[in-house]
């Protein structure tokens, strides 16, 4: 089983994709994570740090052998993919390999709403728990009162991150709707909220 999350960077797919890992036993697989990890490659991360997109094939062949060993457990794609080529990369592959993309979820945020949100959100330096500080003044998972900031979470690169989403997802929203394969959540409110609208989507999908 392959699910999708998409949406505008700071809509919460990280959040609710390790929600739903976490309860059902799936495979939570972050893009931006698996990128992020990539510190040597200088290449990859200036490209995060101004809030662009890595080319297609460096993410692709990272994430290829995640969903091979975990298809049959289940696998939450969160990040990927990001523009109608990798969307294409994908069902190829799914063809290839006789995979499902069982259901793309969709949350959906306003802009204003995730400028916001982006500028306040953190990570705990303890146990690496993504929070929000205009909710949270400490982390909510251990405690810890330190956090760390992304680099790619100030108001410039959020534009510029909001800018790529605008010109190169939407495509692959609206590609996904025009499979009938899209089911969309309101993303606003706060993360329990959302994720009990996510399982009631999800519901009949995950069998
Ligand atoms: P967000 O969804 O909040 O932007 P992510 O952690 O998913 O955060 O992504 C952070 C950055 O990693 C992106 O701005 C981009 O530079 C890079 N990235 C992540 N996934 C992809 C992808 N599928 N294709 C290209 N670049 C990606």
């Amino acid at each position: 089983m392959i699910f999708i999350f998409v949406g505008p960077p700071g809509s919460g797919k990280g959040t609710q994709s390790a929600m739903l890992a976490k309860e059902f036993g799936y495979k939570h697989v972050s893009s931006g994570d698996i990128l992020r990890g990539l510190k040597d490659n200088h290449r990859i991360q200036k490209i995060i740090s101004q809030g662009g997109l890595v080319p297609d094939n460096d993410i692709f062949d990272s994430l290829k052998s995640v969903i091979n060993e975990y298809y049959s457990k289940g696998v939450i794609l969160d990040g990927f993919p990001r523009t109608k080529e990798q969307a294409n990369m994908l069902d190829h592959y799914c063809r290839e390999q006789n995979y499902t993309i069982s259901s793309v979820i969709f949350i959906d945020v306003s802009q204003d709403e995730i400028i916001s949100r982006l500028q306040s959100r953190v990570s705990c330096t303890c146990c690496f728990a993504v929070y929000n500080l205009q909710y949270n003044s400490t982390c909510p998972e251990c405690g810890h009162e330190k956090y760390a900031k992304r680099t790619d979470d100030d108001r410039e690169t959020v534009l510029k991150r909001l800018e790529e989403y605008n010109k190169k997802t939407k495509s692959v929203v609206e590609y996904y709707k025009g499979i009938n394969k899209l089911r969309s959540v309101r993303g606003k409110g706060n993360m329990i909220e959302v994720y009990s609208k996510v399982k009631t989507m999800m519901k009949g999908v995950a069998s």
